[in-house]
């Protein structure tokens, strides 16, 4: 497949993300490493964010709650490469009621090679990398090609043309 390559600035745009069951642990780490947060800019889940600054104090842009459709927003954010990196606590302990949500967001990550993080470990070796302040070319599939493919698809095609009559 054919790639191409994404800039992605020096200053990030990063998402955070917890569960329910896992905020207590994501505001612990970000603490943390609140000096090093305080340089990139944050995006969070609605809950999520209001924690995050109200025990951080750096400005949060909060999206809707993950519930609500905060997840998918994020998911969007990716696809249209607004977001560089996620941090993204799920709960392997609790079932959640957007789990479809959930998986679509991590998908999301993949299909456009998102530096992800889903647990504390992986987290702190993500903040700790020398990219994380310097400017760097992300690799994605060239999806145009994939597109394209779609388009010259026989039955795509004849699908596009019943649609044209009906209409
Ligand atoms: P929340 O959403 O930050 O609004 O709690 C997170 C989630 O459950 O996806």
């Amino acid at each position: 497949m054919i790639h191409r390559k994404v800039a992605m600035p020096a200053r990030k745009r990063i998402a955070l993300v917890a569960h329910d069951g896992q905020k207590q642990n994501l505001v612990e780490w970000a603490k943390f490493n609140r000096g090093t947060l305080a340089e990139h800019d944050i995006w969070a889940t609605g809950t999520t964010g209001t924690m995050m600054e109200a025990e951080l104090d750096v400005p949060v842009s909060k999206l809707l709650s993950g519930p609500l459709g905060g997840d998918q927003q994020i998911g969007a954010m990716i696809a249209e490469g607004k977001i560089d990196l996620l941090i993204f606590f799920w709960d392997p302990l609790e079932p959640q009621p957007h789990d479809p949500d959930v998986k679509a967001l991590l998908r999301m990550a993949v299909v456009w090679n998102i530096p992800t993080a889903c647990d504390r470990a992986t987290a702190d070796f993500l903040i700790s990398s020398p990219l994380l302040d310097t400017a760097y070319e992300r690799r994605v599939p060239d999806y145009e090609a994939y597109r394209r493919e779609r388009l010259a698809d026989d039955d795509l095609k004849a699908a596009a043309k019943t649609a044209k009559v009906k209409r």
